[in-house]
């Protein structure tokens, strides 16, 4: 030993001061308020009100049923609820809207627990049925559980599978194969660590249950669902009038949540749509396109389907009004080539281009129309003539500027020509022969006139295998492969 005694006795007191530091440090227990929790939270659970409607609610009776047990409460909401709402003396109130004149939002400090349940409106707390939750939660085999759920009144919960496809702006929904519940359908509280939900970009959107599923299913999360359910109040029926107002923000809060979300098309998991993307009398999901690169395929997503399904109807529409004035046109650059690779637009398209003979023009009242000024047809369609250059454009409306482009060709001995170039490695001239005669090829729900030979007429466009191979429009700025 080379420690003498007076300084084995300072090591010693360090130690210990060290230990006792620890320990009140890690100590379980309520902290002192409005500083941060220790790093994972004190154990326990905090029930957070999320989903409640501020003209209607059971607020107080949600929250003082559950300080009962006890558990801290606290009550998110953007703006203190009106009518103000009488609350327990221990629940705490989580504003959520910044406002200019107080610190910014920090649910951090209002959820100091290492879990958290969000509680429907309307539940009354039932003794062990949290923990119950918790020890679920954690018992967890996998590391992809990260969500519990217990049901709210009688109704049974209804698992579902979902499956977010971000590049395509979907969520799907669908009848869950055993053991891979990513959503439900009913009233639930959801449990989770506290941890995991304030890492969520949305932590507390409305509605809690559709905002945690998504963000779940993006980062393969799983749910379970423990059988016990929690009481729900008894509580009066809505009026008429009560009724339709929670319907209209529920949808309102809905069309909010997704739009942040990104999705803008659910599948449901009984076939039918929901849809949350421009139409006819919104402006169009993406802005002008430089450099044939839309702002969509920079963030890595392709065409939100909103627009494919406008574009989809603006065709129809175009080779419906050609076809009946007897103009001869056909499917050009990319959209011949989504026609002969898919039968339809290429998924990350942004517009639909037609050829036509240039001494058709005035064969079609639109077009001859446009020729002198921007009309619109009696199905809302906007025809004009294109400020670029020799061309005309068809929009979806006059608001929407998904469009057709129209690219006036005509004979020059046997090669095709036109008046107006873009620059695009597709705009080219090409041999009279390719159109005699047109072929009627799928494209978009319905079918449009083609060249003969498509894949010869691609080739001599866009290079040898553009047809096997596809690439995005500029492949300078963004290639396929690397998405
Ligand atoms: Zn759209
Ligand atoms: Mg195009």
């Amino acid at each position: 030993m080379c420690l003498r005694l007076p300084q084995a006795v300072l090591a010693l007191a360090i130690a210990l001061n060290v230990l006792v530091f620890l320990c009140a440090w890690l100590r379980p227990g309520p902290s002192p308020r409005r500083r941060p929790p220790p790093r994972g939270g004190v154990p326990g659970v905090t029930v957070v009100l999320r989903d409640f409607e501020a003209f209607e609610n059971d607020l107080a009776g949600t929250a003082r049923s559950f300080a009962a047990l006890p558990v801290p409460v606290v009550v998110a909401a953007e703006t203190p609820p009106y009518p103000p709402v009488p609350l327990p003396a221990s629940a705490s109130l989580l504003l959520l809207q910044p406002d200019a004149a107080r610190p910014p939002p920090r649910p951090e400090l209002h959820v100091r627990t290492r879990h958290v349940a969000l509680v429907p409106d309307g539940t009354r707390a039932a003794p062990a049925l949290l923990e119950n939750m918790r020890k679920a939660l954690e018992e967890a085999a996998d590391n992809a559980t990260r969500l519990v759920a217990a049901p709210v009144g009688s109704r049974p919960l209804r698992c579902l599978d979902l499956r977010v496809e971000r590049r395509e702006w979907t969520a799907r929904y669908s009848p869950a194969p055993p053991g891979t519940c990513r959503a439900l359908e009913g009233d639930a509280v959801l449990l989770l660590r506290t941890r995991d939900l304030l890492a969520l970009p949305f932590p507390l959107a409305r509605p809690v249950g559709a905002a945690l599923f998504v963000q779940a299913a993006l980062r393969g999360w799983r749910l379970r669902v423990t059988p016990a359910a929690f009481p729900a109040a008894r509580r009066a029926p809505l009026s008429p009038r009560g009724r339709r107002k929670a319907q209209e923000l529920a949808e309102t809060r809905r069309r909010r949540l997704l739009s942040e979300l990104g999705v803008k098309r659910e599948v449901l998991a009984d076939g039918r749509e929901r849809w949350y993307g421009c139409r006819k009398d919104t402006a169009r999901c993406f802005g002008t396109v430089h450099a044939q690169t839309p702002e969509y395929l920079l963030a890595g997503r392709w065409t939100p389907p909103c627009c494919l399904r406008a574009l989809r109807e603006t065709a129809r529409h175009v080779v419906a009004a050609l076809e009946a004035a007897g103009v001869r046109y056909w499917l050009e650059g990319g959209s011949l080539l989504g026609a002969v690779r898919l039968g339809d637009i290429i998924p990350w398209d942004y517009d639909v281009d037609l050829g036509i003979y240039r001494d058709d023009v005035g064969k079609c009242r639109w077009l001859a129309a446009a020729a002198a000024a921007p009309v619109e047809d009696a199905e809302g369609f906007l025809w004009e003539k294109a400020v670029e250059g020799e061309f005309y454009r068809v929009h979806y409306s006059r608001s929407n500027r998904l469009h057709v482009d129209l690219w006036p060709f005509y004979a020059r001995g046997e090669v095709m020509t036109k008046d107006t170039w873009l620059g695009h490695r597709q705009d080219v001239e090409f041999p009279e022969r390719f159109l005699k005669p047109r072929v009627p090829v799928p494209f978009a729900g319905g079918t449009a006139m083609a060249p003969n030979n498509a894949r010869a007429f691609l080739e001599l466009k866009f290079g040898a295998g553009a047809v096997e191979r596809p690439e995005y429009p500029n492949p300078a700025l963004k290639r396929l492969e690397r998405d």
